[in-house]
């Protein structure tokens, strides 16, 4: 039995291309029947519950050149990279928070290998042990990766964006071999690894975001995720269509359906189509918020998405669980249930 065979929640029927490109376009009672199922499998294999993480973004230096980025490489304008102080009291504001997944986010350079590996042993302390350290740094080669879980890395996020081959190459600027691989290294070295793709790239196939929601379950990720395209200001792309709720919501879905066991959050770009967008995230079967504890000053130097990004406070967290009717996971619990047995929640 394949991978994909053992962990799914689908029918074999039901995982071929066609009845994925079909539960894609679902709409209406089909849209709903689909969301109900995947709630459903959420509610057995993890319960009504979401993971609660904490961001920090610790620099916007980046040497990339994605065409939907504002923190690109061509873009000049004066960059900020946080220093190994002004990180740790933001990893402070998480512990007293009481979140137990500290995220450190930031633009593809390598001085954030050398800034993580400070910092990692220092935030661990932090929170006595009691954490999940939590990286999104982009591609990194194997040594330094090995590095970084020696250092106390936890886990990683790596999407492969979109895994179009032609499409990755006009919109990353790189082979999606390459990230691929990198992710490979990823879940090789013991890392719990996240993958995860934009909606709406202008180019975009259906075939492709079919291959989008089988490619996490093939890798063995353990955590997936759909983000709407969103038209950024100051990047090629700007003129661009925001990509569609509804099929972002979809293939979060069909993730679901794919991988019950899966971490899948409930992006904060959800809230750029539609006001309380991440709560149909919630509706559409996710399981993590992500608050945002970059300091104050600095959060409107990051880019991402442009200047008027939504950013998650932690009011804004807590309403939208409350509304989906889930119980937020902090502290150890949040990443507790990584080692919780594989059927403790099946059938309850
Ligand atoms: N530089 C790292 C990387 O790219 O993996 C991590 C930080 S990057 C800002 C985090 C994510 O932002 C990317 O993986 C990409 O999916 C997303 N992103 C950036 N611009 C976007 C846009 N305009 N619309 C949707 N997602 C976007
Ligand atoms: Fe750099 Fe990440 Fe933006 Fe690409 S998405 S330009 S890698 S910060």
């Amino acid at each position: 039995m394949n991978r994909k065979m053992q962990n799914s929640h689908l029918a074999p029927h039901r995982q071929t291309p066609m009845a994925i490109a079909e539960m894609l376009d679902a709409s209406g009672a089909a849209q709903t029947r689909l969301f109900d199922e995947a709630r459903e499998v959420r509610d057995t294999y993890f319960g009504r519950s979401a993971v609660v993480r904490g961001v920090i973004e610790i620099t916007d230096v980046c040497v990339k050149s994605c065409l939907y980025c504002p923190m690109r490489v061509e873009n000049r304008y004066k960059r900020y990279s946080q220093n190994a102080g002004d990180v740790l009291e933001a990893a402070e504001s998480v512990y007293q928070a009481g979140v137990g997944v500290v995220a450190l986010q930031g633009g593809e350079t390598p001085a954030s290998t050398r800034l993580s590996l400070r910092l990692i042993p220092k935030i661990r302390e932090v929170f006595a042990g009691n954490v999940e350290v939590l990286l999104c740094l982009g591609n990194k080669d194997r040594v330094e990766l090995k590095e970084l879980k020696q250092a106390g890395a936890d886990s990683y996020i790596l999407k492969q964006e979109t895994s179009d081959p032609e499409l990755h190459l006009e919109m990353c600027g790189e082979d999606l071999d390459t990230r691929v691989a990198c992710a490979k290294d990823l879940i090789d070295l013991g890392f719990r690894t996240g993958v995860g793709a934009i909606v709406g790239l202008p180019g975009q196939s259906r075939a492709s975001l079919v291959r989008d929601a089988i490619l996490p379950g093939e890798l063995g990720a353990q955590m997936m995720s759909a983000s709407p395209f969103i038209p950024a200001a100051n990047s090629p792309l700007a003129g661009s269509p925001m990509g569609d709720l509804n099929l972002t919501l979809n293939l979060m879905a069909v993730m679901r359906l794919l991988n019950p066991r899966a971490l899948i959050p409930a992006v904060s770009a959800l809230e750029k189509p539609q006001s309380g967008g991440q709560a149909l995230g919630f509706k559409a079967g996710a399981n993590v918020i992500t608050i945002n504890f970059t300091p104050e000053r600095d959060r409107s130097k990051y880019a991402i998405y442009g200047a008027d990004r939504f950013v998650v406070r932690r009011e804004h967290a807590l309403a939208t669980l409350e509304k989906a009717g889930i119980e937020p996971l902090f502290g150890r619990e949040a990443f507790a249930f990584w080692h919780r047995p594989a059927n403790l929640n099946v059938g309850a």
